[in-house]
């Protein structure tokens, strides 16, 4: 899955924890799917944040569309 891209700075997402990061910025530790926090961690302890981090966004996907059956958009 990648998205072709013009210019090399552009928002991210950190797999890890979720955090909106730039990249590349001078001097940071972030690279490409992770912030600079995260970058910096073990790696086998990031494993686990992106771990949860996908549960959590799996959770969050549900959750907005039980919201939606439950309460639809009103015209
Ligand atoms: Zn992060």
């Amino acid at each position: 899955m990648t998205t072709p891209t013009t210019s090399g700075q552009r928002p991210r997402t950190c797999r890890a924890c979720g955090k909106k990061y730039e990249y590349p910025v001078k001097g940071s530790d972030a690279t490409r799917h992770h912030c600079a926090d995260c970058a910096g961690l073990d790696e086998d302890a990031r494993k686990i944040f992106e771990r949860l981090n996908n549960r959590v966004t799996q959770l969050e996907n549900q959750l907005r569309r039980l919201q939606e059956k439950s309460a639809p958009p009103q015209a």
